[in-house]
């Protein structure tokens, strides 16, 4: 079996994985294995490609906001277009999500109410009646995760990374100090640090190691591509209701991404859309919005995998050295990354992690412990 020796060895090459071993790569010698043929086969490449600030829990807006930096001026070289371009955020309240409305405006920073004039001026669609009252977060952005995602990829080549592709792992093995990682294509890595950044896939990495999984969650998300046409919507808002049971995102110019804003949860797999949850987003989007749907061009699921309490877990185990956590993402992977990547590689390297090192408690895995020992057979 061919040995290859590194300081780190990260697992899964979604954008949770590339981040973490770009910027690791540049002062250690770094291993990215990926189980699939392409990296980003999985998430990352079926993201709805949004950053929105007022999204996720506390720990999960500190990263968007401190990740904001790097989408706006990344590192020279490091993609041929600009990876944000602007894309205001609408939320609609119907008569029973008003209140609602009323704390995201108190909650939320950089959101105004919007009159139902403007509304119907930027989403001429907008059927009179659906909504009483609308915000808008004008500060938001479509992703070019795919510029991103290679861009990482590029980094972690160039400060010579090894990216490792149709490599899913085996058995994973702490021996004299070192973790031994046994992977499909016959090849065996070792290193005394492991990143599990696996994904959906985190707790069978976890059980591979002999480490407690957290107890993550993998919950399909559908997207529908229509054609909106005779309206124009390129440069529509994404709309939402307040409540988050739909939305919709212009794509490819022309067409509209619809969602059911879909949350079942699964196992882990290479899910695919169910055709209820297609019917359900086209019923929900034409509740609001006067848009025939003649046919459904393309349609697509994709898993957003959560921890128990919905936050990240980004952190060493406890009781097995050498092994770090970074997972539960949801639906916020993409716009976290770039911060996402330096805390994670940061704790690692044992160099001060800056503002980003204050969540660091409310993000640690270790809090799972009781979880974790709640499902352990011994
Ligand atoms: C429909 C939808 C809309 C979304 N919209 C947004 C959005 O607007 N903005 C946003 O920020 N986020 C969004 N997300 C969430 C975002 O896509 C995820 O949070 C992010 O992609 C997670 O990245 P990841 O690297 O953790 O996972 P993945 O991209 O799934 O990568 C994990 C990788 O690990 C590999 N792997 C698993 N097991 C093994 C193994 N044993 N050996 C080797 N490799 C292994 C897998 O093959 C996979 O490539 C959305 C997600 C969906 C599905």
């Amino acid at each position: 079996m061919d040995t290859h020796a590194f300081d780190a060895i990260v697992i899964g090459a979604g954008i949770a994985g590339a981040t973490v071993a770009a910027h690791l790569s540049a002062d250690h010698r770094v291993a990215l294995i990926e189980a699939e043929e392409a990296a980003g086969y999985h998430s990352t490449g079926r993201s709805a490609a949004i950053w929105i600030q007022n999204y996720g829990p506390p720990d999960v807006r500190v990263l968007t906001g401190l990740s904001r930096g790097f989408f706006e001026h990344p590192p020279e070289g490091f993609t041929d277009a600009p990876i944000l371009a602007h894309r205001p955020v609408l939320f609609l309240a119907p008569s029973e999500q008003r209140e609602h409305l009323g704390r995201l405006l108190a909650e939320g920073t950089g959101l105004r109410e919007a009159s139902l004039e403007e509304v119907t001026a930027l989403v001429p669609a907008l059927r009179p009646g659906y909504a009483v009252q609308a915000a808008i977060e004008d500060d938001a952005f479509d992703m070019d995760v795919a510029a991103l995602h290679q861009g990482f990829l590029r980094l972690l080549r160039t400060q010579d990374g090894v990216l490792a592709l149709r490599s899913r792992t085996g058995q994973i093995e702490r021996r004299a100090g070192l973790w031994h990682v046994q992977t499909s294509a016959g090849a065996l890595f070792t290193a005394p640090v492991v990143v599990n950044a696996a994904g959906a896939w985190g707790d069978k990495v976890a059980e591979q190691a002999g480490v407690a999984p957290l107890g993550l969650v993998p919950k399909r998300r559908t997207g529908v591509v229509i054609d909106p046409a005779p309206w124009q919507a390129t440069r529509w808002p994404m709309v939402n209701d307040v409540d988050h049971t739909w939305y919709i995102r212009p794509e490819a110019r022309t067409k509209l991404m619809v969602s059911p804003a879909d949350e079942t949860d699964t196992h882990p797999h290479d899910v695919a859309p169910d055709e209820l949850d297609v019917a359900i987003a086209i019923d929900r989007m034409q509740q609001a919005l006067d848009i025939e749907v003649r046919r459904v061009e393309h349609s697509w699921a994709g898993l957003r995998t959560f921890t128990p309490d919905r936050s990240l877990a980004f952190g060493w185990s406890g009781a097995d050295e050498g092994f770090f956590w970074c997972v539960g993402q949801g639906g916020y992977g993409i716009q976290t990354s770039p911060a996402a990547g330096k805390l994670v590689a940061d704790v690692i390297a044992g160099r001060d992690p800056g503002p980003a090192g204050a969540i660091l408690p409310a993000i640690d895995p270790r809090r799972f412990a009781s979880i974790a020992a709640a499902s352990s057979p011994l």
